[in-house]
């Protein structure tokens, strides 16, 4: 009922004015509130239980996007014939607790067992053995130790963890940590058995996650291993089994009407997943999404329904909204395999995330783009007037962590636009509905139409700076 009365809104709508810049604007060149809202009490609702990352609520968001990709007159672009696309996801699941063996300093077998003298913060492998190597981060910054097993410690905790991560991602094949508690909590954590990390089918490597063997000691054990010579070979092993699931893209295109301009094609991204059911917080045990990602996703499909019905643009625009983006950007992985268009003839994707609040830290109305300095993009959209700042969290890394990067990788010019502003319902059940700024929303997403419109019918083919390309 509410698509079938929206429709019939339309043909009222349209009308023809010229606007800035001499183009040709249309009365549908402008945000539909009520479809902004619309979107987002589907997709953020409780009965999406958190659209979790290769779930079966993750196809209903793909199936709900996919319909109204249909409703706008944007073509399928997906698995035959459809607009879903769907991606085999593996994941090594255990069956049992793991445990460390190694030679004590009288040469006896030594085992630890899960729950007691450890822990496992993340884990990349089920098995995996490599000789100890100590770090004391209080004595200066640690070295890479590839194909190690490092014992990282030091006076403070968060400075421990973060030379842990670094070490982790630096071709470590395992990093220990030094976790204070009593043995109750050990056994506690235990209860459950540690997630591995997932992959598409094929890879052994996500796009975005961190492949990394974290784990946790007692302060005894790790006084023990303090004991131990370096060099001392540590072996994990757990016993496992493989599961496999299936993530959903949802992937339609608008064929542009210029054949001069077919090899450089727009694409407008998104992800549709988030973190489903989890941890209950202040009883609330489902994770929404509603700024990450709902509220990119709406934007992507306001700019399919306003492009759709509008004149035909002069280039080809792709519209994806992807699958498990939150487990490595998997979704996202598998378009950039199995693209509707050659790669090479995608000429900018612009990924939306995170817009459903304004960010104090850039001025009201503004929106901001990952890797400002890299490319001409930004600054391109922002004579159209967009209303476009550079990324004001550069520590954060944001350029690095989501879709846009995947493709970026790939050469494609790709960035994010986001107004997050480090709020503290990030990733957290509270992220819900409750917090919207939907006049913020709209703003947002009218503030791109003019810009977004004029990209689709120039020739404006965006470059990465010198130096700049990921
Ligand atoms: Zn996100």
């Amino acid at each position: 009922m509410k698509r079938a009365a929206r429709l019939l809104l339309i043909p009222l709508l349209i009308g023809c004015s010229f606007g800035a810049h001499g183009q040709v604007q249309t009365e549908t060149d402008r945000v539909c509130a009520p479809c902004v809202r619309a979107h987002m009490e589907f997709l953020a609702s409780d009965a999406m239980r958190g659209r979790g990352s290769a779930t079966h609520d993750e196809l209903l968001a793909a199936t709900y996007i996919a319909s109204e990709l249909r409703a706008y007159g944007i073509e399928p672009a997906g698995d035959s014939g459809g607009y879903l696309q769907r991606a085999t996801l593996v994941r090594r699941k255990l069956t049992g607790p793991p445990q460390i063996t190694f030679k004590g300093p009288n040469g006896a077998s030594v085992t630890w067992n899960y729950g007691k003298e450890f822990l496992v913060s993340h884990l990349a492998q089920e098995n995996f053995s490599a000789p100890l190597r100590k770090v004391d981060i209080d004595k200066g910054e640690p070295e890479a130790a590839p194909g190690t097993i490092v014992l990282v410690v030091g006076s403070d905790p968060k400075k421990v963890r973060s030379a842990a991560s670094a070490l982790g991602n630096a071709g470590t094949a395992g990093v220990i940590v030094v976790r204070t508690a009593d043995p109750a909590y050990f056994e506690e954590a235990a209860r459950q058995l540690p997630d591995l990390t997932i992959h598409l089918e094929g890879e052994t490597r996500s796009a975005l996650g961190v492949e990394l063997n974290l784990l946790e000691v007692s302060a005894e054990a790790a006084n023990i291993l303090q004991e131990l010579a370096e060099d001392t070979t540590l072996h994990f092993e757990a016993p496992s089994t493989t599961e496999e699931s299936y993530t959903w893209n949802a992937i339609g295109m608008l064929r542009g009407s210029d054949p001069a301009l077919r090899h450089s094609a727009v694409l407008l991204s998104a992800h549709l997943d988030h973190l489903g059911v989890g941890k209950p917080v202040n009883g609330d045990d489902i994770y929404n999404g509603a700024d990450d990602d709902a509220s990119g996703t709406t934007a992507v499909l306001e700019l399919a329904r306003v492009l759709g019905t509008g004149p035909r643009p002069k280039r080809t625009v792709i519209f994806a909204l992807f699958g498990s983006e939150e487990v490595g950007g998997l979704g996202s992985m598998y378009f950039r395999e199995h693209p509707p268009i050659p790669l090479r003839d995608l000429a900018a994707d612009l990924e939306f995330e995170m817009i459903g609040r304004p960010d104090s830290a850039v001025r009201p109305g503004a929106l901001w783009l990952t890797g400002w300095d890299r490319s001409n993009l930004g600054p391109a959209l922002a004579v159209h007037g967009a209303k476009l700042v550079g990324d004001p969290h550069p520590k954060e890394n944001f350029f690095e962590r989501s879709d846009n990067f995947v493709l970026a990788k790939q050469g494609v010019v790709a960035q994010t636009i986001s107004s997050y502003g480090l709020h503290s319902d990030y990733h957290e059940p509270s992220d819900d509905l409750t917090h919207i700024d939907f006049q913020h929303m709209d703003k947002a997403i009218g503030s791109l139409l003019g810009p977004v419109r004029w990209l689709v019918n120039s020739r404006f083919v965006p470059q990465w700076k010198e130096g700049r390309k990921p």
